[in-house]
């Protein structure tokens, strides 16, 4: 059985956190926003943190390969 992450289906439960795959109780998510095709959900402001530190490892997750950040500029 593989981690649902799916967070735009909620008829599939248990809704993991996309970044620490904890359970999201009740749909009680911080945050739930697109990835790939997909929809996402991260359990907290700490997570969400997490996530845009290791977006290319949690969007892998649930198979969507992201492009290198391009360089900044500022
Ligand atoms: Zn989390």
């Amino acid at each position: 059985m593989t981690n649902n992450f799916d967070a735009n289906n909620t008829d599939r439960t248990p809704l993991r956190c996309i970044v620490c795959e904890n359970v999201i109780p009740d749909a009680a998510w911080f945050a739930r926003f697109k990835l790939g095709d997909g929809r996402v959900a991260a359990c907290s402001p700490h997570c969400m943190e997490k996530f845009f530190d290791n977006k290319r490892e949690c969007a892998a997750k649930v198979g969507v390969t992201l492009l290198a950040d391009p360089p900044k500029t500022y």
